[in-house]
């Protein structure tokens, strides 16, 4: 094996890393991470971490499942690969479609296949587009999503998302994708003194408001993330959902759920959308598929959009050559009977999702902490120079990276998006591991607090 060291300057020499300042990593090293058991990483120097991010939202299951280690193993022996082009299956890829028929909302009973979250959404796009060109509307051709919304890095993936930080290398977004505020009530509706559920109308009556400005004849379809994931675990106010879903019926506008991190329990239910309170006609799925152990994503075909492309289609000329790997699809089965028989969904929604919510709002007393939220087992906990004015910190002090930092130090992978710091662990997390987990919180929380005081910042 090599030392810490060597992997460094290998990594540095070779690896150019996702979003990532590479001459930065290069010059201060990678943390390299060697294995995994249950919802604890091992570094190569040994040291113990809790990764409360379940990877990156993934590992719904937690490392080291034998029967998705089983499933990939067997699949592997018997058919590595074939594909589904050329009117060809497998029996991995077929029993899957069968099975998310089965686990998603009774509008879905149809799946296309991609090998990731980002690729999910580029199939959405043209899929959309394509069923208005079926409808005879070809001037259907506008997607809203949101600002600070994330749906992935390839050119339809990032310009569906609103990271203006993304949009500006590459010439995004891509023609007909427009973008509006996101319902994000403490940074938006709070200041105006808005409630939570009136600022969720006003939020949605953002989405009215652009169907209307760009002519709804020329709209095809809004997406969104059922809680905005990669954004910041921004949850909407109740009312948001639900007004949403009345605006699209209104102007007869396709509905997209981006289930990629809400998907498969996250939120205490299977899906976010329900958890929220709409019926979407699509939904991208990645990550939790496979929790993780192998790439898949893909997107769930409503019946309203099936039955015109089966019907009246012809040729959809779109897919990968993954589209429906046998592997991938083998591991998803294991991973959603396994999901099933430790009744995870259940455990998320009535046991340590609820148990997670009195712990963080528990930490409403901390003299940093100016708001948390969670939903299920993805919680988010906004650091704040003044608690009672709601004041934020000035972004350049990057006080969230402060705090991210002690996590990393004292065992605990904790994210910070600006200053949200951010977990969403695995949901086979036991309630004596989320008090193990919030100790450390409680702790990186304390040592920032130390830090910023030290420095006069608050
Ligand atoms: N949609 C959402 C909501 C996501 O969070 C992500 C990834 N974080 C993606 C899409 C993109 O998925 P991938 O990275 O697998 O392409």
């Amino acid at each position: 094996m090599r030392t810490t060291a060597q992997w460094q300057a290998a990594d540095a020499s070779h690896f150019l890393h996702p979003f990532t300042d590479f001459g930065a990593l290069a010059r201060k090293g990678s943390r390299i991470i060697t294995k995994a058991e249950n919802i604890y990483l091992t570094d190569s120097e040994g040291q113990r971490i809790l990764d409360a991010m379940s990877g990156l939202w993934c590992v719904n299951v937690g490392y080291g499942q034998q029967a998705l280690i089983d499933a990939a193993t067997r699949q592997l022996k018997e058919l590595p690969f074939y594909n589904a082009f050329f009117q060809t299956a497998t029996p991995p890829a077929i029993e899957l479609a069968e099975l998310l028929a089965e686990v998603t909302p009774p509008q879905f009973q149809h799946v296309f296949f991609a090998g990731s979250g980002s690729e999910g959404n580029d199939t959405i796009v043209r899929m959309v587009r394509r069923y208005w060109d079926i409808l005879g509307q070809p001037e259907r051709q506008v997607i809203i999503s949101r600002k600070n919304g994330y749906h992935g890095s390839t050119m339809a993936g990032a310009s569906l998302g609103g990271m203006s930080y993304m949009h500006a290398q590459g010439g995004l977004p891509i023609p007909n994708i427009t973008h509006i505020d996101q319902p994000y009530w403490y940074e938006n509706g709070r200041p105006q003194g808005l409630s939570r559920e009136d600022f969720g109308k006003v939020a949605a009556g953002w989405l009215e408001q652009k169907i209307l400005e760009v002519g709804p004849e020329k709209v095809a379809a809004f997406i969104g993330e059922p809680i905005q994931g990669a954004g910041g675990v921004i949850v909407p106010p109740e009312t948001y959902w639900p007004e949403i879903q009345r605006i699209c019926d209104k102007y007869g506008i396709l509905l997209v759920s981006d289930e990629v991190i809400c998907g498969f329990g996250r939120t205490g239910n299977w899906w976010g959308c329900e958890t929220m309170g709409f019926r979407p006609d699509l939904m991208t799925f990645a990550k939790g598929v496979t929790s993780g152990y192998i790439p898949l994503g893909g997107v769930m075909v409503g019946d309203r959009v099936a039955k015109v492309l089966i019907e009246q289609g012809g040729d959809f000329n779109h897919g990968y050559t993954y589209s429906g790997h046998p592997v991938a699809c083998a591991v998803a089965l294991a991973n959603i009977k396994l999901i099933r028989e430790l009744k995870l969904v259940e455990q998320v929604r009535e046991n340590t999702g609820p148990y997670l919510a009195a712990q963080f709002k528990a930490l409403e007393d901390h003299p940093l902490v100016g708001e948390q939220q969670t939903k299920g087992l993805m919680g988010a906990l906004l650091l704040v120079k003044d608690k009672a004015q709601g004041t934020p910190f000035a972004s350049e002090l990057e006080v969230g990276m402060v705090c991210r930092g002690h996590c990393f130090g004292n065992g605990l992978i904790m994210r910070a998006v600006g200053d949200r710091m951010i977990i969403a662990p695995p949901l086979v997390i036991t309630r004596a591991q989320v008090d193990e987990m919030m100790a450390l919180i409680r702790r990186a929380l304390d040592l920032t607090l130390t830090d910023v005081r030290a420095k006069g910042w608050l």
